[in-house]
Order: C-alpha cells, then structure tokens, then sequence
C-alpha cells in the first residue's frame, strides 16, 4: 500500500488506522521508491499494536518495461538502499520536467507545480500526480483517462526512463536484509517466454517470492500465479496496491486472501506475532 510519501492520498499514520479499522493482522508500507513514510507509520503501527514491517516498492527497467520490486522487512537504516533510493527521486524529478514539457510540446497546459502539490513528499514525484492535476484542470473526467490517453507507453506525454536494474534493486533488498518480492506480475506486458525468463532471473538472483493476491490481479491472474508460486517452489505474498478510498479498487486489506496450496511469505517469520 501507497501513502502520501509516495502516490497515495492518505499519510502513513492513515493508512495505519485504516488497516487496523479493516482488521489487518500484519501491515507493510511498500511506497514507491523511498523510505520516508516508514518511521511515521512503525510509530503509529506500535500505537495501536498492529504488527508492521518495512517496505518499499522499487521501479526496475527489465525487457523494456518497468516493473515493480516489492522489498519486505528490512533495515531501512542501510545506507546502500536509502542512498540508491535517494537517487531514483533525483531522477523522478527530472523525468516529471520531462513529461510536462512533451505534454505542453502536445498542446496540454504545464502542469508541473499542481502535480508537485499533489505530491505529499516534494522528493517523490510520478504519474499519478499529474494524473490528479490534469483532472483537476479539467483536462480529462477521471485519472484512468490521462493514464490512457496521455502517460502510458507509446501516449504524448509517456517518457521512458531507466530506473534500477532488477539485480540493483534485489541487491539493495538483501544488503538491508529484506525479502525481494515480484509485484504484481499479472500486470506486466511480457510475451510467455519473457515471462518466464524474467522469473528465471529473479530467480537465479535468488527471488523467492512472488505477488500472487493483489488488487492489480483479477481472478485469473491470482490462479495462474498461484500455480506459478506451487510450481517454481516460491512463496506468495498478498497486497491491496491501495492508494486512495476513491481512487483505489482495492482498499487496505480487502486483497483476496492467498489461495489453497501457497506458502505465505510471512510463515517464516515465526518471530512476528501476527494478530488473530
Ligand atoms: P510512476 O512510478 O510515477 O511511473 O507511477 C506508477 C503508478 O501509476 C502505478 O503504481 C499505478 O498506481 C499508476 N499507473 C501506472 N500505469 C497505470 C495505468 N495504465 N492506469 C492507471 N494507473 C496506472
Ligand atoms: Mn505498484
């Protein structure tokens, strides 16, 4: 799930409180590249005695497509993963005066400093920023449409960019201690055979884990992941990719539960008392 760290509307002591109202038994923060909203929430999960470990969702640039590295339950005091992460929003921020100079080259009005004020950490800048701004000015009727006609691979004011390679980012996991996670992996554009070449890789860079409930899966995409995770011998992880109560299909611990048959991710951390 996403706080205002990152793209998500609620801050993280929020989303703590809504996790707990929705009767979480163990809560991640996973923002999108950065750390910053992970102390306010680890006080606030403490607060209220909600079991909380770190994470973070990292941007990863493999096959020509971006996907997402969930890293669960690490030491987020590492230097190597806070200063990659540190990085990654230096670039973000170019990127987006990239974007909003294509889409004022495309005739769209700049909308870079309502994106920023979207922004709830100035450091972390995306898409859905601008995907509230230009919505907000009445550009487009809801979010889905600038993502559709404006911000996605191949639209006006889509510019591709390279974030971590896969291996950084696994290596920047680990070094903290963590759990390297594939997110979301019904999500990505990739034909079968570089499907699985990506999982191989993971794999090979020691992976052991994959999304198999998630907002960003329907049903057929939970089933084939879950065999995927029964045959490749990897664990499931389950996560809401919650964002906002009105913008989010899936609100804070209403993802499916993780099918028969898988080996949550948690079950090896037998130290963590989850609630009942
Ligand atoms: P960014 O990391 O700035 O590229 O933004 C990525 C976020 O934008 C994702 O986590 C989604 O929440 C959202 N997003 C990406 N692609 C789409 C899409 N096609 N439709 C709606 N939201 C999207
Ligand atoms: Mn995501």
């Amino acid at each position: 799930m996403h706080s205002s760290a990152s793209d998500g509307t609620l801050s993280p002591a929020e989303l703590v409180a809504r996790g707990k109202a929705n009767g979480l038994q163990l809560m991640a923060l996973t923002d999108h590249d950065t750390l910053d909203g992970l102390a306010e929430a680890e006080e606030a999960a403490r607060d209220c005695g909600l079991p909380f470990i770190n994470g973070v969702e990292i941007s990863v640039s493999w096959g020509g497509i971006t996907l997402h590295l969930v890293g669960l339950r690490f030491d987020r005091s590492r230097a190597l993963i806070s200063n990659a992460l540190d990085e990654m929003q230096r670039s973000r921020t170019e990127r987006a005066h990239r974007m909003d100079a294509q889409m004022v080259a495309h005739g769209l009005p700049s909308v870079f400093d309502e994106a920023l004020s979207y922004a709830g950490n100035p450091k972390l800048i995306g898409r859905t920023h601008f995907a509230r701004a230009l919505v907000a000015r009445g550009v487009c009727a809801h979010m889905q449409e600038v993502f559709d006609r404006f911000i996605t691979p191949g639209k006006p004011g889509y510019v591709s960019h390279d974030w971590a390679s896969l291996s950084d980012a696994m290596g920047w996991i680990r070094d903290a201690g963590g759990e390297p996670v594939m997110a979301h992996p019904g999500r990505y554009k990739l034909n079968a055979t570089a499907h699985w070449a990506l999982m191989q890789e993971f794999m090979t860079l020691g992976g052991r884990t994959v999304e198999v409930s998630t907002g960003s899966h329907n049903q057929d995409d939970t089933r084939r992941y879950q065999r995927l995770s029964v045959d490749l011998g990897l664990m499931a992880s389950r996560g809401s990719d919650f964002h906002s109560p009105t913008e989010s299909r899936c609100d804070v611990g209403r993802a499916p539960p993780l099918p028969d048959g898988t080996a949550p991710v948690w079950s090896e951390w037998t130290d963590l008392a989850l609630l009942d």
